[in-house]
Protein backbone atom coordinates (compact mmCIF):
# COMPACT_ATOMS: atom_id res chain seq x y z
CA UNK A 1 0.00 0.00 0.00
CA UNK A 2 1.42 3.60 -0.98
CA UNK A 3 2.04 6.07 2.04
CA UNK A 4 -1.00 8.23 -0.07
CA UNK A 5 -3.45 4.78 -0.27
CA UNK A 6 -2.53 4.32 3.54
CA UNK A 7 -3.42 7.95 4.55
CA UNK A 8 -6.75 7.61 2.53
CA UNK A 9 -7.59 4.28 4.62
CA UNK A 10 -7.01 6.14 8.38
CA UNK A 11 -9.87 8.03 7.51
CA UNK A 12 -12.23 5.53 8.07
CA UNK A 13 -13.55 2.19 9.49
CA UNK A 14 -14.36 -1.02 6.28
CA UNK A 15 -17.79 -0.90 8.29
CA UNK A 16 -18.74 2.74 7.62
CA UNK A 17 -21.52 3.03 6.01
CA UNK A 18 -20.57 4.71 2.76
CA UNK A 19 -23.62 5.94 0.07
CA UNK A 20 -23.04 6.19 -3.35
CA UNK A 21 -25.68 8.12 -5.74
CA UNK A 22 -26.45 7.19 -9.46
CA UNK A 23 -25.27 3.67 -8.87
CA UNK A 24 -27.01 2.25 -11.51
CA UNK A 25 -25.01 3.96 -14.11
CA UNK A 26 -21.61 4.01 -15.47
CA UNK A 27 -19.15 6.12 -12.81
CA UNK A 28 -21.07 5.09 -9.59
CA UNK A 29 -21.79 1.78 -10.50
CA UNK A 30 -17.70 1.06 -10.73
CA UNK A 31 -17.21 3.29 -7.67
CA UNK A 32 -19.63 0.78 -5.58
CA UNK A 33 -17.29 -2.04 -6.99
CA UNK A 34 -14.14 0.00 -6.12
CA UNK A 35 -15.33 0.13 -2.75
CA UNK A 36 -16.64 -2.82 -2.27
CA UNK A 37 -12.99 -4.79 -3.28
CA UNK A 38 -11.15 -2.42 -1.21
CA UNK A 39 -13.30 -4.56 1.27
CA UNK A 40 -15.72 -1.80 2.49
CA UNK A 41 -19.01 -3.84 4.43
CA UNK A 42 -21.44 -1.56 3.89
CA UNK A 43 -22.65 0.31 0.95
CA UNK A 44 -25.72 1.57 0.05
CA UNK A 45 -26.10 2.05 -3.42
CA UNK A 46 -29.17 4.08 -5.07
CA UNK A 47 -30.77 5.00 -8.59
CA UNK A 48 -33.90 5.92 -10.06
CA UNK A 49 -33.83 3.22 -12.41
CA UNK A 50 -35.19 -0.17 -11.40
CA UNK A 51 -32.53 -2.43 -10.64
CA UNK A 52 -32.78 -4.25 -13.42
CA UNK A 53 -31.67 -1.82 -15.60
CA UNK A 54 -28.44 -0.80 -13.61
CA UNK A 55 -25.54 -1.31 -15.59
CA UNK A 56 -23.80 -3.01 -12.55
CA UNK A 57 -24.56 -4.72 -9.43
CA UNK A 58 -22.07 -5.86 -6.96
CA UNK A 59 -22.69 -7.97 -4.60
CA UNK A 60 -23.57 -7.48 -0.75
CA UNK A 61 -24.72 -3.73 -1.84
CA UNK A 62 -27.80 -2.47 -0.34
CA UNK A 63 -29.55 -1.37 -3.47
CA UNK A 64 -32.72 1.18 -3.60
CA UNK A 65 -34.69 2.64 -6.12
CA UNK A 66 -35.02 5.62 -5.28
CA UNK A 67 -36.09 9.06 -7.26
CA UNK A 68 -33.16 11.29 -5.35
CA UNK A 69 -35.51 14.87 -6.89
CA UNK A 70 -37.20 14.42 -3.77
CA UNK A 71 -36.35 15.24 -0.53
CA UNK A 72 -37.61 12.70 1.69
CA UNK A 73 -35.95 9.85 -1.11
CA UNK A 74 -32.68 11.86 -0.16
CA UNK A 75 -32.95 11.79 3.35
CA UNK A 76 -33.75 7.92 3.45
CA UNK A 77 -30.50 7.95 1.03
CA UNK A 78 -28.48 9.49 3.74
CA UNK A 79 -29.57 7.39 6.54
CA UNK A 80 -26.74 6.87 9.20
CA UNK A 81 -24.41 7.43 6.22
CA UNK A 82 -20.76 8.38 7.05
CA UNK A 83 -19.75 9.25 3.25
CA UNK A 84 -22.09 10.53 0.41
CA UNK A 85 -21.10 10.26 -3.13
CA UNK A 86 -23.44 12.16 -5.35
CA UNK A 87 -23.33 10.97 -8.96
CA UNK A 88 -27.11 11.08 -9.77
CA UNK A 89 -27.65 13.49 -12.76
CA UNK A 90 -29.63 13.66 -15.80
CA UNK A 91 -27.13 13.33 -18.78
CA UNK A 92 -25.68 12.33 -21.54
CA UNK A 93 -23.16 12.77 -24.22
CA UNK A 94 -24.08 16.35 -26.54
CA UNK A 95 -26.56 14.97 -28.47
CA UNK A 96 -28.34 14.95 -25.19
CA UNK A 97 -27.09 17.70 -23.40
CA UNK A 98 -27.89 20.15 -25.97
CA UNK A 99 -31.14 19.10 -27.04
CA UNK A 100 -32.36 18.51 -23.07
CA UNK A 101 -31.43 21.62 -21.59
CA UNK A 102 -34.44 21.54 -18.41
CA UNK A 103 -33.70 17.94 -18.16
CA UNK A 104 -29.73 18.79 -17.55
CA UNK A 105 -30.72 22.12 -15.29
CA UNK A 106 -33.31 19.92 -13.23
CA UNK A 107 -30.27 18.10 -11.66
CA UNK A 108 -30.42 20.84 -9.24
CA UNK A 109 -32.81 19.34 -7.22
CA UNK A 110 -31.13 16.13 -6.16
CA UNK A 111 -27.79 18.06 -5.30
CA UNK A 112 -29.90 20.46 -3.53
CA UNK A 113 -31.66 17.81 -1.62
CA UNK A 114 -28.71 15.35 -1.40
CA UNK A 115 -26.20 18.15 0.27
CA UNK A 116 -28.99 18.84 2.67
CA UNK A 117 -30.08 15.30 3.84
CA UNK A 118 -26.18 14.22 3.91
CA UNK A 119 -25.34 17.34 6.19
CA UNK A 120 -28.52 16.71 8.23
CA UNK A 121 -27.63 12.87 8.46
CA UNK A 122 -24.43 13.77 10.19
CA UNK A 123 -22.37 12.62 7.26
CA UNK A 124 -18.15 13.50 7.41
CA UNK A 125 -17.70 14.24 4.12
CA UNK A 126 -20.11 14.72 0.44
CA UNK A 127 -18.45 14.23 -3.08
CA UNK A 128 -19.98 15.94 -5.79
CA UNK A 129 -19.15 14.68 -9.49
CA UNK A 130 -19.09 18.08 -11.13
CA UNK A 131 -17.64 18.58 -15.07
CA UNK A 132 -15.33 20.80 -16.96
CA UNK A 133 -18.90 21.86 -19.14
CA UNK A 134 -18.63 24.07 -15.44
CA UNK A 135 -16.05 26.08 -17.39
CA UNK A 136 -15.78 29.16 -19.51
CA UNK A 137 -17.39 28.52 -22.64
CA UNK A 138 -15.22 31.03 -24.36
CA UNK A 139 -11.73 30.03 -23.73
CA UNK A 140 -13.14 26.87 -25.76
CA UNK A 141 -13.86 27.39 -29.05
CA UNK A 142 -10.03 27.05 -30.43
CA UNK A 143 -9.40 23.42 -31.08
CA UNK A 144 -5.64 24.17 -29.90
CA UNK A 145 -6.85 25.46 -26.73
CA UNK A 146 -4.73 25.51 -23.83
CA UNK A 147 -5.55 23.14 -20.93
CA UNK A 148 -8.13 24.46 -19.13
CA UNK A 149 -7.06 25.19 -15.26
CA UNK A 150 -9.60 25.52 -12.35
CA UNK A 151 -9.45 29.02 -11.93
CA UNK A 152 -10.73 29.51 -15.29
CA UNK A 153 -14.55 28.65 -14.59
CA UNK A 154 -14.87 32.51 -13.74
CA UNK A 155 -15.95 35.04 -15.28
CA UNK A 156 -18.31 32.56 -15.51
CA UNK A 157 -19.84 31.46 -18.88
CA UNK A 158 -20.39 27.42 -18.57
CA UNK A 159 -22.34 25.31 -21.49
CA UNK A 160 -26.13 26.69 -21.35
CA UNK A 161 -28.55 23.94 -19.35
CA UNK A 162 -26.06 21.63 -17.65
CA UNK A 163 -22.86 23.10 -17.21
CA UNK A 164 -24.77 25.67 -15.22
CA UNK A 165 -26.39 23.54 -13.34
CA UNK A 166 -22.91 21.77 -12.35
CA UNK A 167 -21.58 25.55 -11.68
CA UNK A 168 -24.73 26.35 -9.20
CA UNK A 169 -24.20 23.44 -7.11
CA UNK A 170 -20.74 23.33 -7.29
CA UNK A 171 -21.73 26.63 -5.16
CA UNK A 172 -23.78 24.84 -2.94
CA UNK A 173 -21.07 22.97 -1.75
CA UNK A 174 -18.70 25.46 -0.85
CA UNK A 175 -20.84 27.48 1.25
CA UNK A 176 -22.21 24.17 2.98
CA UNK A 177 -18.95 23.93 4.19
CA UNK A 178 -17.98 28.02 4.68
CA UNK A 179 -21.39 28.80 6.30
CA UNK A 180 -21.77 25.31 8.08
CA UNK A 181 -18.69 23.39 8.27
CA UNK A 182 -19.86 20.25 6.04
CA UNK A 183 -16.82 19.15 4.40
CA UNK A 184 -17.46 19.00 0.95
CA UNK A 185 -15.25 17.50 -2.34
CA UNK A 186 -15.86 18.58 -5.83
CA UNK A 187 -14.05 17.16 -9.08
CA UNK A 188 -14.43 18.47 -12.85
CA UNK A 189 -14.72 15.49 -14.61
CA UNK A 190 -13.53 15.31 -18.00
CA UNK A 191 -14.93 12.69 -20.17
CA UNK A 192 -14.91 9.24 -18.92
CA UNK A 193 -14.92 6.40 -20.37
CA UNK A 194 -14.57 2.69 -20.47
CA UNK A 195 -16.64 -0.55 -20.07
CA UNK A 196 -20.15 -0.83 -18.34
CA UNK A 197 -21.16 2.42 -19.68
CA UNK A 198 -23.65 4.35 -21.93
CA UNK A 199 -22.97 2.74 -25.35
CA UNK A 200 -26.11 3.44 -27.47
CA UNK A 201 -29.51 5.00 -26.86
CA UNK A 202 -28.79 8.91 -27.45
CA UNK A 203 -26.81 9.32 -24.15
CA UNK A 204 -23.61 7.96 -25.14
CA UNK A 205 -20.25 10.17 -25.49
CA UNK A 206 -18.08 10.01 -28.34
CA UNK A 207 -15.87 6.96 -27.11
CA UNK A 208 -18.55 4.82 -27.12
CA UNK A 209 -20.39 6.39 -29.86
CA UNK A 210 -17.60 5.77 -32.36
CA UNK A 211 -16.78 2.31 -31.47
CA UNK A 212 -20.89 1.32 -31.74
CA UNK A 213 -20.35 2.91 -35.21
CA UNK A 214 -17.51 0.92 -36.40
CA UNK A 215 -18.74 -2.01 -35.10
CA UNK A 216 -22.31 -1.86 -36.98
CA UNK A 217 -20.20 -0.78 -39.96
CA UNK A 218 -18.69 -3.92 -39.84
CA UNK A 219 -21.34 -6.23 -38.53
CA UNK A 220 -23.53 -4.86 -41.69
CA UNK A 221 -20.55 -4.56 -44.06
CA UNK A 222 -20.71 -1.04 -45.34
CA UNK A 223 -17.34 -0.38 -44.43
CA UNK A 224 -18.57 3.55 -43.77
CA UNK A 225 -18.84 5.71 -40.53
CA UNK A 226 -20.30 9.07 -40.18
CA UNK A 227 -18.65 11.44 -37.94
CA UNK A 228 -20.52 14.71 -36.13
CA UNK A 229 -18.97 17.59 -37.13
CA UNK A 230 -16.00 17.60 -39.06
CA UNK A 231 -13.71 15.28 -36.61
CA UNK A 232 -11.29 18.59 -35.56
CA UNK A 233 -12.83 19.07 -32.38
CA UNK A 234 -10.94 18.22 -29.52
CA UNK A 235 -10.66 16.42 -26.27
CA UNK A 236 -9.03 14.36 -23.40
CA UNK A 237 -10.88 11.44 -22.46
CA UNK A 238 -9.93 9.55 -18.30
CA UNK A 239 -10.70 5.76 -17.89
CA UNK A 240 -12.90 4.78 -15.49
CA UNK A 241 -10.37 3.24 -13.16
CA UNK A 242 -8.80 6.12 -12.71
CA UNK A 243 -11.75 8.25 -12.37
CA UNK A 244 -13.07 6.07 -9.07
CA UNK A 245 -9.12 6.61 -7.49
CA UNK A 246 -9.56 10.01 -8.40
CA UNK A 247 -13.11 10.14 -6.73
CA UNK A 248 -11.46 8.63 -3.53
CA UNK A 249 -8.01 10.56 -2.86
CA UNK A 250 -9.58 13.49 -3.88
CA UNK A 251 -12.49 12.91 -1.21
CA UNK A 252 -10.00 12.01 1.70
CA UNK A 253 -7.62 15.14 0.89
CA UNK A 254 -7.79 17.70 3.30
CA UNK A 255 -6.49 20.21 1.59
CA UNK A 256 -9.03 19.82 -1.23
CA UNK A 257 -12.35 20.62 1.08
CA UNK A 258 -14.59 22.89 -0.97
CA UNK A 259 -11.71 23.13 -3.57
CA UNK A 260 -13.12 22.20 -7.15
CA UNK A 261 -10.34 20.35 -8.97
CA UNK A 262 -9.95 19.06 -12.59
CA UNK A 263 -10.31 14.95 -12.81
CA UNK A 264 -9.01 14.37 -16.13
CA UNK A 265 -5.75 13.29 -18.60
CA UNK A 266 -4.02 15.78 -20.37
CA UNK A 267 -3.81 13.63 -23.42
CA UNK A 268 -5.78 15.55 -26.13
CA UNK A 269 -7.16 14.25 -29.11
CA UNK A 270 -8.99 14.96 -31.90
CA UNK A 271 -12.48 13.39 -33.06
CA UNK A 272 -10.33 11.79 -35.98
CA UNK A 273 -7.58 10.48 -34.08
CA UNK A 274 -10.05 8.86 -31.45
CA UNK A 275 -11.45 7.15 -34.61
CA UNK A 276 -7.85 5.90 -35.77
CA UNK A 277 -7.25 4.56 -31.73
CA UNK A 278 -10.66 2.91 -31.92
CA UNK A 279 -9.90 1.53 -35.30
CA UNK A 280 -6.77 -0.09 -34.40
CA UNK A 281 -8.69 -2.12 -31.48
CA UNK A 282 -11.03 -2.92 -34.42
CA UNK A 283 -8.54 -3.95 -36.68
CA UNK A 284 -10.40 -2.42 -39.47
CA UNK A 285 -9.97 1.42 -41.87
CA UNK A 286 -13.48 2.71 -42.46
CA UNK A 287 -14.34 5.65 -45.25
CA UNK A 288 -15.23 8.77 -43.06
CA UNK A 289 -18.31 11.04 -43.94
CA UNK A 290 -19.03 13.83 -42.24
CA UNK A 291 -21.99 15.47 -40.50
CA UNK A 292 -21.84 19.34 -40.08
CA UNK A 293 -24.79 20.07 -38.49
CA UNK A 294 -24.91 17.38 -35.85
CA UNK A 295 -24.80 18.45 -31.89
CA UNK A 296 -20.60 18.89 -31.83
CA UNK A 297 -19.82 21.01 -28.38
CA UNK A 298 -16.69 23.61 -28.23
CA UNK A 299 -14.14 23.60 -30.36
CA UNK A 300 -11.33 22.24 -28.17
CA UNK A 301 -11.62 20.92 -24.19
CA UNK A 302 -8.31 19.59 -22.16
CA UNK A 303 -7.46 19.30 -18.79
CA UNK A 304 -4.60 21.56 -16.56
CA UNK A 305 -3.29 18.90 -14.44
CA UNK A 306 -1.10 21.33 -12.79
CA UNK A 307 -2.79 21.08 -9.31
CA UNK A 308 -3.46 17.89 -9.17
CA UNK A 309 -0.14 16.73 -9.34
CA UNK A 310 0.96 19.16 -7.03
CA UNK A 311 -1.90 18.22 -4.25
CA UNK A 312 -1.95 14.74 -5.07
CA UNK A 313 1.03 13.81 -6.56
CA UNK A 314 -0.92 11.99 -8.89
CA UNK A 315 -2.62 11.92 -11.87
CA UNK A 316 -5.02 9.84 -14.23
CA UNK A 317 -2.47 8.22 -16.64
CA UNK A 318 -4.10 4.93 -18.38
CA UNK A 319 -3.27 5.83 -22.01
CA UNK A 320 -5.94 6.49 -24.50
CA UNK A 321 -4.97 3.34 -26.81
CA UNK A 322 -4.95 0.64 -23.67
CA UNK A 323 -8.32 2.32 -22.22
CA UNK A 324 -9.94 2.02 -25.87
CA UNK A 325 -8.91 -1.11 -26.56
CA UNK A 326 -10.66 -2.80 -23.26
CA UNK A 327 -13.97 -0.75 -23.82
CA UNK A 328 -13.95 -1.70 -27.98
CA UNK A 329 -13.98 -4.96 -26.51
CA UNK A 330 -16.66 -4.39 -24.12
CA UNK A 331 -18.85 -3.10 -26.67
CA UNK A 332 -18.12 -5.51 -29.33
CA UNK A 333 -19.66 -8.43 -26.67
CA UNK A 334 -22.89 -6.22 -25.80
CA UNK A 335 -23.83 -5.44 -29.67
CA UNK A 336 -23.20 -9.60 -30.25
CA UNK A 337 -25.15 -10.30 -26.96
CA UNK A 338 -28.09 -7.67 -28.06
CA UNK A 339 -27.73 -9.16 -31.48
CA UNK A 340 -28.39 -13.18 -29.81
CA UNK A 341 -31.23 -11.03 -28.09
CA UNK A 342 -30.04 -11.18 -24.99
CA UNK A 343 -29.71 -8.45 -21.79
CA UNK A 344 -26.83 -5.88 -22.23
CA UNK A 345 -26.31 -2.11 -20.63
CA UNK A 346 -27.60 0.57 -23.14
P1 LIG B 1 -24.94 7.92 -16.06
O1 LIG B 1 -26.08 8.53 -16.82
O2 LIG B 1 -24.41 6.62 -16.51
O3 LIG B 1 -25.34 7.78 -14.51
C1 LIG B 1 -26.15 8.71 -13.85
C2 LIG B 1 -27.20 7.94 -13.09
O4 LIG B 1 -28.01 8.86 -12.33
C3 LIG B 1 -28.17 7.19 -14.00
O5 LIG B 1 -28.13 5.81 -13.73
C4 LIG B 1 -29.53 7.79 -13.70
O6 LIG B 1 -30.60 6.86 -13.73
C5 LIG B 1 -29.30 8.34 -12.30
N1 LIG B 1 -30.28 9.37 -11.98
C6 LIG B 1 -30.69 10.40 -12.77
N2 LIG B 1 -31.64 11.10 -12.13
C7 LIG B 1 -31.82 10.50 -10.94
C8 LIG B 1 -32.69 10.77 -9.85
N3 LIG B 1 -33.56 11.77 -9.88
N4 LIG B 1 -32.64 9.96 -8.77
C9 LIG B 1 -31.78 8.91 -8.73
N5 LIG B 1 -30.95 8.61 -9.74
C10 LIG B 1 -30.96 9.40 -10.83
O7 LIG B 1 -23.81 9.04 -16.02
P2 LIG B 1 -22.27 8.92 -15.60
O8 LIG B 1 -21.48 9.05 -16.83
O9 LIG B 1 -22.06 7.76 -14.73
O10 LIG B 1 -22.11 10.28 -14.78
C11 LIG B 1 -22.07 10.31 -13.35
C12 LIG B 1 -21.84 11.73 -12.88
O11 LIG B 1 -20.63 12.23 -13.42
C13 LIG B 1 -22.93 12.72 -13.32
O12 LIG B 1 -23.15 13.65 -12.29
C14 LIG B 1 -22.32 13.40 -14.52
O13 LIG B 1 -22.86 14.68 -14.71
C15 LIG B 1 -20.85 13.45 -14.11
N6 LIG B 1 -19.95 13.57 -15.27
C16 LIG B 1 -19.78 12.52 -16.12
C17 LIG B 1 -18.93 12.63 -17.20
C18 LIG B 1 -18.70 11.50 -18.16
O14 LIG B 1 -17.89 11.64 -19.07
N7 LIG B 1 -19.38 10.37 -18.04
C19 LIG B 1 -18.24 13.84 -17.42
C20 LIG B 1 -18.45 14.90 -16.54
C21 LIG B 1 -19.28 14.75 -15.44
Amino acid sequence: MSPRQKHIEDFRAKDDLIVVAGAGGFIAGALVRYFHDKGFKRIRAIDKKPLADWYQRTPGVENLCLDLSFRDNCARACEGAVEVYQLAADMGGMGFIERFRVECLRSVLINTHMIEAAYRAGADRYFFSSSACAYNTDLQQDMRCRALKESDAYPAMAERGYGWEKLFSEIVCQEYWAERGFQTFIARFHNVYGPNGTWDGGREKAPAALSRKVIEALDKGTGTIEIWGDGTRTRSFMYIDDCVNGIDMITHCDKLVATPINLGTSELVSVNELLTIIEEAAGAKLKRTYDPSAPKGVGGRNSDNTMIKEILDWEPSTPLRKGMAKTYAWIEEQYRLRKAGQRTVV
